[in-house]
């Protein structure tokens, strides 16, 4: 029988090696489906493929671009998701796990796309921040920015979710404009795999912005240099031993790690047997210990409970673990399919041994976990142990038993729950449940400098939960010390991962170019053209508008305060108004100041700007009082392009001044500007 090779995608095209190398099983029947070999793979050609290819072209791109091409991807990899569905059921995934993995995978994908599209700018060049003033007379400034670095991501990634690995690093990579070399784990590779080859399929990445290796990463590591990223995810120890590799210590190379962690969920003393918090902290404990079989590295390792509860929290997972259906994941009753592989299961029954030297076996017969009815797979019963003296041992904080199998440790006090949560040494994450936010106050001080995320739980939130073991695309995915040290996702925080941040300082002209941004004190173009008759792409940043002068008038006040209802003290008494050393005096209101602006600088017919959307960074700056003249300029700050529209955003840089020049109010006016002089309609 020949044996599917899996291939690797390479200097643009696939790849396979010459002889079959490991065999990969399906968890369930262990049956061989497929092979994996990178043996004679020049991963030297596949690193400078990704820089010279892959990069320059991505870098061509903006953030626009770039966050336009995941969205056809993750669209397109939504529609193909059953063939992804059968694959997975190999690797020992339910419908639900494998629920997580794909469509969890591509929804986060999604969430890059989509927010990458909408938070990051149409441009190469991201700034980061205000202009920093640094200089009495504003001739020399600063500004930090970021652009992608110039190297390839290497993307190292652990069996447990083959989909949701590759795609939740990729996205954010991509976005930044840095190429990506995926490595799967081996076992799982034949997921990654399929989906990899859809992506290529579609075509829509620039050659050289994704490459694949399958199997080994060969020498790949000995030729990084200080533009490359590597992102691992696995276990802390391989975590280590690629860290500390003489290439990554000599040349800096940025390292990412996710890496195992103990995990913790605590319940609240006030989270009484019966109650809601209770009830739902046994579900979530099951459910951790269930899903994926385990195989989680958010999965919960240590359930932490009052003293008092100890007995009916047993009794409780107990009931709940009893029920549990495991079996082949194709058959729609199971619950918890195999492990991914008999390897894995003979890894977690040793570091159960280990756990059994410190804990009891209260649920579960560690003996006979393989689950004797299913001989051929890697299944595993879940087994729950327990500890009153948690404290005083070491392995049940240190030993991650990757697989269903959790410890239940009694806490005297808030204290030695926060102390117990952090001997894990740096978590990815921990969960509370208590309905007394005094308690979760005091946890949440204890706990947060040791984890990634803190998941509080209570009856208001509960229903509407992602739950203890999810990492979600909007919030940071990582922990400190042994999960790694790192972060991954978190929204745009992600993207920042694969960019390098640069201060820049120059003249506020120099600084308006390389930027995009107009800053203040550069060349400002007056012309005839009103500026809102300039459809978006004639206006240039720095076209200006200097407005005439307006008195304002007691009666200007009056009739604001009776218009809009707002008759504060200080807008309707002179001797109120001197009560207070702010104003001194009557002032005007400040959102008549930006509503009389408004009337200096719009040009009022029908034209390319098709609505104002918002103001930012609105400050009032110096009161204006009746007698006062102001006059108002604006300038085009920052124009940006919106892809298949056919209009763009445009930010005025505005400034309301007095009759001796100052400042009475700054604010940025946002507006969206049609590409044509008469737009036929708007949007
Ligand atoms: P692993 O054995 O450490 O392997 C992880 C990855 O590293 C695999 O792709 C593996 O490739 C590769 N690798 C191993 N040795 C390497 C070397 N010398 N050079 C380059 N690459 C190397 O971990 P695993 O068993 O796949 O995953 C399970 C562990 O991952 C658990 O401990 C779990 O807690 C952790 N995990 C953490 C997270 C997180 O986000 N923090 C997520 C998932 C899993 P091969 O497969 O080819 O050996």
């Amino acid at each position: 029988m020949t044996i599917r090779r899996l291939e690797s995608y390479v200097g643009g095209r696939w790849w396979r090696a010459s002889a079959d190398g490991a065999l990969l099983r399906d968890a369930s029947t262990g049956a061989v489906i497929a092979c994996a070999n990178s043996e004679g793979l020049d991963a030297e050609a596949v690193l400078r493929h990704a820089r010279e290819i892959g990069g320059r072209q991505l870098r061509r791109m903006t953030f626009t671009d770039r966050a336009a091409a995941l969205r056809v991807i993750g669209k397109r990899l939504m529609e193909l998701k059953e063939e992804f569905y059968e694959l997975s059921y190999a690797t020992g995934a339910t419908r639900a796990d494998g629920w997580v993995d794909i469509e969890g995978g591509i929804g986060t994908l999604l969430t890059y796309a989509s927010r990458g599209g909408r938070e990051l700018p149409n441009a190469r060049v991201l700034l980061d921040g205000d202009v920093e003033p640094l200089s009495r007379r504003g001739t020399f400034v600063g500004q930090h920015v970021y652009l992608p670095l110039a190297g390839a991501a290497i993307h190292i990634n652990a069996f447990n979710f083959p989909v949701w690995g590759m795609l939740e690093k990729l996205g954010p990579a991509i976005l930044a404009g840095m190429p990506v070399i995926v490595k799967p784990a081996t076992t799982t590779a034949f997921l990654t795999e399929a989906v990899f080859r859809s992506i290529i399929d579609m075509a829509v990445l620039p050659e050289g912005a994704l490459q694949l290796i399958v199997g080994s990463v060969g020498s790949l590591l000995d030729h990084l240099n200080c533009q490359d990223v590597v992102s691992f995810t696995g276990s802390a120890g391989t975590a280590q031993r690629l860290k500390s590799h003489p290439r990554v210590v000599s040349e800096s190379v940025r390292f990412m790690a996710e890496t195992d962690s103990l995990n913790s969920a605590i319940l609240g003393p006030d989270a009484v047997p019966g109650s809601v918090e209770f009830d739902r902290y046994i579900r979530e404990v099951v459910r951790e210990m269930t899903v994926k079989a385990g195989q989680k590295c958010t999965a919960i390792r240590k359930i932490l409970v009052p003293s008092a509860y100890v007995d009916a929290v047993q009794a409780a997972i107990g009931a709940q673990l009893q029920s549990i259906v495991i079996g082949d994941p194709r058959r729609a009753d199971v619950q918890m399919g195999p492990l991914v592989g008999v390897e894995q299961r003979t890894e977690v029954l040793s570091a159960l041994t280990s756990l059994l030297t410190e804990a009891d076996c209260v649920f579960g017969r560690p003996e006979a976990a393989t689950h004797d009815s299913l001989a051929a797979g890697a299944f595993l019963a879940p087994v729950l142990l327990s500890t009153s003296d948690g404290a005083a041992h070491r392995a049940v904080h240190r030993i991650e038993a990757f697989g269903p199998v959790a410890t239940m440790l009694t806490y005297t006090d808030l204290d030695d729950a926060i102390t117990l949560a952090r001997r894990g040494e740096g978590s990815l994450v921990a969960s509370v449940f208590t309905a007394d936010d005094a308690v979760a106050e005091e946890l949440v001080l204890g706990l947060a400098p040791y984890h990634g995320r803190l998941l509080i739980a209570n009856r208001q939130c509960i229903d509407e939960s992602t739950g203890h073991g999810s990492p979600l695309a909007p919030l940071v995915h990582g922990g400190p010390g042994r999960a790694g040290g790192s972060e991954e996702m978190g929204g745009m925080r992600g993207v920042l991962h694969y960019m390098q941040r640069t201060a820049l300082q120059g003249s506020p002209d120099t600084l308006t170019r390389l930027g995009g941004r107009y800053v203040r004190g550069a060349r400002q173009n007056t012309s005839s053209i009103h500026p809102f008759r300039k459809p978006f792409h004639d206006l240039a940043i720095g076209d200006t508008l200097n407005s005439i002068e307006r008195v304002i008038t007691v009666d200007d006040i009056e009739d604001f305060a009776d218009l809009s209802g707002d008759h504060f003290y200080a807008h309707m008494s002179d001797v109120e108004a001197a009560r207070n050393a702010l104003f001194g005096s009557r002032v005007a209101h400040g959102y008549f100041l930006i509503s009389a602006a408004a009337g200096l600088f719009v040009d009022a017919d029908y034209g390319p700007v098709l609505g104002n959307y918002g103001l930012d960074s609105l400050r009032f700056v110096k009161p204006a009082k009746p007698g006062d003249r102001i006059r108002v300029r604006l300038t085009c700050k920052q124009k940006s392009l919106r892809r298949d529209k056919d209009w763009g955003e445009v930010r005025w840089d505005t400034e309301i001044t007095n009759q001796d020049g100052e400042t009475v109010a700054a604010y940025d006016v946002l507006t969206m500007v049609s590409i044509h002089a008469i737009p036929d309609q708007a949007g």
